[in-house]
C-alpha cells in the first residue's frame, strides 16, 4: 500500500512552527512578520487562492496586508505599490499573486520587487541564489515538494527523478532542488519525445505539466515515488439536487497510478498546502533576517 504524502498534516507542523517562531521573535523585535499580497484583476482561482493565504497569515499571526487592484491597472500604478511595499518596515514579505492580467509584464513586476522580500522567490536573485546553492528566499511549490520528501523520509540520494514541466514556477528551480539533494535529474516538457520511456525509468516522478490526468499506470516505474503538483478544477456531470459541480484533480491519474508505487501526493491535500506554508516560510525567514533575530527555518529552505 503506497504511502501518501499528506501535504495537510504537515503544513499544519509547519504553521505550529512559525507560530512558536513568531512569538518568540515578537517578544524581542516588538512586531509580527508582514505579508503584502497584491491581485490585480478578478482571475477566479486566484481569489481563493488569496483568500486561503490571508487565513494562514491569521492562523500563525503574521500581518496581511492585502491590496487588490482592478484589472485595468496600469503597470506603472503596479510598479509603484509595489515600490510602496519594498519601502514599508512592517512588510517583509510581498507576493504577487499570479497569473496577472494578459499583457501585464509578469518579469518586469517581479524583478521590483525587493529580493530581500521576495515571499514567492521567483526574483532572479533569488533563483540565481537557488542554482549556487546560496540561502535565500526559494520557489514555495517545489520547497514545499522537497519538504514533503524529507518528513517522509523519502532519500534522493542518487536516485534517477524525472520533473515533467520546466516552468520557472514549478519545473526548473524543483529539477535544481533535487539536484541539490543528490539526484540525478531528468526534465521533460512539451516537446519531449517518448515520455513515456523517461517516465518508467524515474524513480522519483514529479509532474507539473498543468495537464489533468496525463499520467497513468502505464507511465509508472513499480514502486517509485509519485509527487503530482499539478492542479485542475474539471466540471463534472451531475445528479439533479447535487450542489457540487467541479472535482479537483490533478496532473496523475491518482486511483490507478497509487497501487504500483510506494509514495504519492493526493490532489487536494498534497502539494498545493505546502505551497501556502512555504509562502509563510519565505515571510518570516525574511522577517528574521531583516530584525537581525536568529535564523530558525533553513533547514526549510533546499
Ligand atoms: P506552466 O503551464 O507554466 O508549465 C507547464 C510545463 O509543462 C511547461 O514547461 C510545458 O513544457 C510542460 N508540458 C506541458 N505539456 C506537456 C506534456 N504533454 N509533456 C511534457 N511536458 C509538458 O505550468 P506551471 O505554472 O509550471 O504549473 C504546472 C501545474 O501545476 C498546473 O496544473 C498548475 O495549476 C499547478 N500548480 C500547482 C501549485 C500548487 O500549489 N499545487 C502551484 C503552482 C502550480
Amino acid at each position: 500500500m503506497a504511502l501518501r504524502l499528506d501535504g495537510k498534516i504537515l503544513a499544519q507542523e509547519i504553521e505550529q512552527r512559525l507560530h512558536s517562531d513568531i512569538q518568540r521573535g515578537l517578544s524581542q523585535v516588538g512586531r509580527p512578520p508582514g505579508l503584502a499580497v497584491i491581485r490585480v484583476g478578478n482571475d477566479p482561482a486566484s481569489g481563493v487562492y488569496v483568500a486561503n493565504k490571508q487565513k494562514a497569515c491569521n492562523r500563525v499571526g503574521l500581518k496581511s496586508f492585502g491590496l487588490h487592484l482592478p484589472g485595468n491597472t496600469s503597470i506603472d500604478e503596479v510598479i509603484k505599490q509595489i515600490q510602496e511595499f519594498n519601502q514599508n518596515d512592517l512588510v517583509d514579505g510581498i507576493l504577487l499573486q499570479l497569473p496577472l492580467p494578459n499583457g501585464m509584464d509578469e518579469s518586469l513586476l517581479l524583478s521590483v520587487i525587493d529580493p530581500l522580500k521576495d515571499a514567492d522567490g521567483l526574483h532572479s536573485l533569488n533563483l540565481g541564489k537557488l542554482i549556487k546553492g546560496e540561502k535565500g528566499a526559494r520557489s514555495c511549490t517545489p520547497a514545499g515538494v522537497m519538504a514533503l520528501l524529507s518528513r517522509n523520509k523519502i532519500s534522493l540520494q542518487g536516485k534517477r527523478a524525472l520533473v515533467i514541466g520546466r516552468s520557472i514556477l514549478v519545473g526548473k528551480p524543483m529539477a535544481l532542488m533535487l539536484q541539490a539533494a543528490n539526484a540525478t535529474v531528468s526534465v521533460a516538457h512539451s516537446h519531449t519525445q517518448n515520455l513515456v520511456d523517461m517516465t518508467r525509468e524515474a524513480e522519483v516522478l514529479v509532474v507539473a505539466a498543468g495537464k489533468p490526468q496525463m499520467i497513468g499506470a502505464e507511465h509508472i516505474s513499480p514502486g517509485s515515488v509519485v509527487v503530482d503538483v499539478g492542479i485542475h478544477r474539471l466540471p463534472q456531470k451531475v445528479n439533479e439536487g447535487t450542489k457540487k459541480k467541479v472535482i479537483l484533480c490533478g496532473d496523475v491519474r491518482f486511483q490507478e497510478v497509487e497501487p504500483k508505487v510506494s509514495a504519492i501526493t493526493p490532489v487536494p491535500g498534497g502539494v498545493g498546502p505546502m505551497t501556502v506554508a512555504m509562502l509563510l516560510v519565505n515571510t518570516v525567514f525574511s522577517w528574521q533576517k531583516r530584525c537581525g533575530l536568529s535564523l530558525s527555518l533553513s533547514d526549510l529552505l533546499p
